[in-house]
């Protein structure tokens, strides 16, 4: 449980499977071999909670995730190893717990260099520096790239741990450029002379693209059992479903044919039906976008959603299935129904809809 004890009975909850996630864990430590792997729980673990994460990934090298508050709720779970803050500090302030937690930080700007100088030589501190080759968001581009270097080697006090990288279109084997080749070489280019670690691999390369020496690799996706890449399957790549979205049902209806359900009165009977009611809408993260006909799991089959997703409920077509009655559970995402379908159908990605899970719907480890 990562948030306080939560007295409501509502019956929907986040059941979250830890060694589903030490199974994937495991599945990118077959594919990453002897190279370190920084487990990556940024956004709360994608909505599984930091402290499952620190419990499921004892065996991963490293935590990576973004704000201090994530740092100090690992630290605080008992994560004695690294951890790396993804996108460095935002104020100088961070430095602060940065040193008192022992946090790696990621460099990426001028303006985070200013503030390493501004620190006090008595705070050492480690970095993983940004590099920009291609992906056009953080890190220095390649005209910044010798000035960097030159002013942190100036800093006793700063040690570089890796330089880093971050991939554009590792999702696709024949995507866009820059390619994850084209990103490999233009980094090798820009520092021919560097003889430490290296960090580059997100999901999508360590699992779609072979092996890339020494570097150090940074899963987040695959370790919650969603797939990194569209047009892949999570479990064609060995990975489990860690979270289970369960509802239960509270109310059944048994219409004639010419009723209709919800709002704006979208789906119609056309023949006497049973509607189940869930306990599940989109103020809990199932999308409002979704159609009609996107299965549920209930009775151990998939069953349509019928009509609108409201903001607390959402409704099943329950006819002609037999041992679903009010109270019985319904997962909306899990090992039945993959995140991915939901999200296909709505036109996002797994990522979505695991990391923005509100904070109304409860955590639980899950007992099964
Ligand atoms: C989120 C993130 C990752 C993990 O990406 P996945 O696609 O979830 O594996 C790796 N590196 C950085 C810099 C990230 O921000």
């Amino acid at each position: 449980m990562t948030r306080a004890l939560s007295q409501t009975s509502r019956p929907l909850q986040a059941l979250v499977d830890l060694a589903a996630m030490t199974h994937n864990l495991a599945q990118a430590r077959a594919r990453a071999g002897e190279r370190p792997i920084w487990a990556v729980v940024k956004a709360n673990a994608y909505g599984h909670g930091i402290e499952n994460a620190v419990r499921a990934f004892a065996a991963a090298d490293g935590l990576a995730l973004l704000e201090t508050d994530e740092a100090q709720r690992a630290r605080a779970a008992g994560w004695r190893k690294p951890i790396l803050l993804l996108e460095g500090v935002f104020a100088s302030r961070d430095f602060a717990l940065v040193n008192e937690l022992d946090l790696t930080v990621v460099v990426h700007s001028m303006e985070q260099i200013e503030m390493l100088e501004r620190l006090p030589a008595a705070a050492p501190v480690a970095i993983f520096l940004k590099i920009d080759t291609g992906m056009n968001r953080l890190g220095f581009p390649a005209a910044l790239v010798p000035a960097a270097r030159a002013r942190i080697a100036a800093l006793p006090h700063v040690r570089v741990a890796a330089l880093m990288t971050h991939l554009a279109n590792a999702d696709r084997e024949h995507g866009p450029a820059p390619t994850v080749q084209e990103q490999h070489a233009a980094l090798q280019a820009l520092v021919p002379d560097w003889r430490g670690a290296w960090s580059v691999s997100n999901s999508a390369a360590l699992f779609l693209h072979p092996s890339r020496g020494a570097e150090s690799v940074r899963p987040g996706i695959t370790l919650y059992g969603a797939s990194p890449a569209p047009g892949v399957s999570a479990a064609s790549l060995g990975l489990q479903a860690a979270m289970r979205l369960q509802a239960r049902v509270l109310a059944v209806r048994d219409l004639a044919p010419g009723q209709c359900v919800g709002y704006g009165s979208l789906w119609t009977a056309a023949r006497p039906s049973r509607i189940g009611v869930v306990a599940c809408g989109y103020a809990d993260g199932y999308p409002r976008a979704t159609p009609e006909g996107m299965p549920v799991w209930a009775g151990g089959r998939r069953v349509p959603l019928v009509g609108r997703v409201s903001m607390d409920m959402l409704t099943i077509d329950l006819s002609g299935v037999e041992g679903v009655e009010v109270g019985s559970p319904v997962e909306l995402w899990g090992r039945n129904i993959a995140v991915d379908e939901l999200a296909e159908r709505v036109g996002t990605v797994g990522y979505e809809l695991l990391s923005a899970l509100p904070a109304r719907v409860r955590e639980e480890v899950a007992c099964d």
